[in-house]
């Protein structure tokens, strides 16, 4: 049967991933909708191939430019943030693949969600911010959500060994990011680069800061919580620096399934689009004789900050997750752009959840004006000037991967 497919984000790493996974599927998934971001001669050469029914480009300023780019193909172009909703509320679309940045994801989400859509989410914000909203709102309308990012696409096929009520933990692999063997001193010098070099996964600027944080795993364990229904304290965060073992499910009777495979999304964006069913696939098998040895650690909690922040966070529910998301993506943008030190983020962030007064039960509106305050809030504690770049130079400290 023809599976009819929308990729929200088709230009970034997972979204251009997803199209060389469905080159490989054939002819029965077909694409029907791509966006962008800002990305307007990767999206027109997309579309020039794939020949979709609708291009969208959520940055509206270049939509005069992204139309003379197309104007020869039979599609019609959407401009604008609400031109994903437009995308995800499609009649003619059965998956929605979302690999946007960001909470920006999260209204095209809901409304995938809310026409009753298999919605295979990449974008885990919408996930961490909403994530009892999204996760309610597909139960009620017969929508399914669907894993890309790899952890949860390893419980989720884990979790098929037994039955819910047989689950007694889950446990979500990291691979420790570029920082793992540094200590908090260490982590006062990190400069943009070495943040950027991510030792095994090859992914966005922005997961790659996330990862090297550990504020990635702190939003998988959120992440994890709301799709797996599972309650926090059953969540663990092990570090597994090969990156193979993708995550672990403990039954009852004291059985670990894990799942493995290579660092590499081509499965895990395959599993969400094929499943239930599994078919033949593109990326490289896996020879556990190369890889050799696995090793396995405790996450450093101390080192980490984001680790037990982000439990505290899971535990507290209600807008707190909004907030913990909203200064991240603002803190790590002003780090991207070189405006503070690496060491700066987690502090923005906990600086913000402390001025927050949770609260609970609301709807899409309100944790949009919850995530609009915890960005500006960011913003005034760097004009307080609260928050001072340090100079490197002959102090830095080489990081020991
Ligand atoms: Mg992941």
């Amino acid at each position: 049967m023809t599976k009819r497919i929308a990729i929200l984000g088709s230009t970034g790493s997972v979204g251009r991933k997803a199209l060389r996974v469905i080159d490989a599927l054939g002819p029965e998934y077909v694409i029907i909708a791509l966006s962008a971001h800002t990305s307007v001669e990767l999206l027109a050469e997309q579309a020039r191939r794939y020949r979709p029914k609708y291009i969208a480009i959520t940055d509206a300023k270049h939509a005069a430019k992204v139309k003379d780019l197309v104007r020869d193909l039979d599609a019609e172009v959407l401009a604008g943030p609400e031109s994903l909703v437009q995308i995800a509320e499609l009649e003619d679309v059965d998956i929605v693949l979302t690999a946007v940045v960001g909470a920006a994801g999260l209204p095209s989400a809901l409304s995938a969600a809310k026409k009753g859509k298999k919605l295979a989410i990449a974008n885990k914000e919408p996930l961490v911010i909403a994530g009892e909203l999204l996760t309610k709102t597909a139960r009620e309308n017969g929508g399914t959500i669907l894993p890309v990012d790899s952890e949860h696409s390893a419980i989720c096929q884990a979790m098929r060994s037994g039955s819910r009520r047989e689950v007694s933990r889950i446990i979500l692999t990291a691979s420790g990011g570029p920082f793992r063997k540094a200590g908090i001193e260490d982590l006062q010098y990190v400069t943009l680069e070495q943040a950027l070099a991510h030792p095994v996964w090859d992914m966005g600027p922005k997961i790659t800061i996330d990862s090297a944080t550990m504020m990635n795993k702190a939003f998988e364990v959120i992440e994890a919580h709301w799709l797996f229904d599972m309650p926090v304290e059953k969540i663990e965060v092990l570090v597994h620096p090969e990156s193979i073992v993708h995550s672990l499910v403990e039954f009852v009777d004291g059985s670990v399934i894990a799942q493995m495979g290579q660092p590499d999304m081509c499965l895990p964006i395959q599993y969400a689009l094929t499943y239930p069913a599994r078919v033949a696939g593109i990326g490289k098998p896996l020879r556990l004789e190369e890889i050799g040895k696995l090793t396995f650690e405790r996450p450093d909690f101390e080192t980490f900050r984001a680790l037990p922040l982000g439990y505290e966070v899971a535990r507290t529910g209600g807008t707190a997750p909004v907030v913990f998301n909203a200064a991240n993506e603002a803190a790590v943008q002003e780090f991207l752009a070189g405006a503070i030190e690496f060491v700066n983020i987690v502090e923005l962030i906990e600086r913000c959840l402390d001025k927050h007064t949770v609260k609970r039960q609301v709807a899409l509106e309100e944790l949009l004006e919850v995530d609009a305050w915890a960005r500006k809030e960011v913003r005034n504690s760097l004009k307080q000037k609260a928050f001072s770049r340090r100079r490197h130079g002959d102090g830095q400290i080489q990081i020991t991967i």
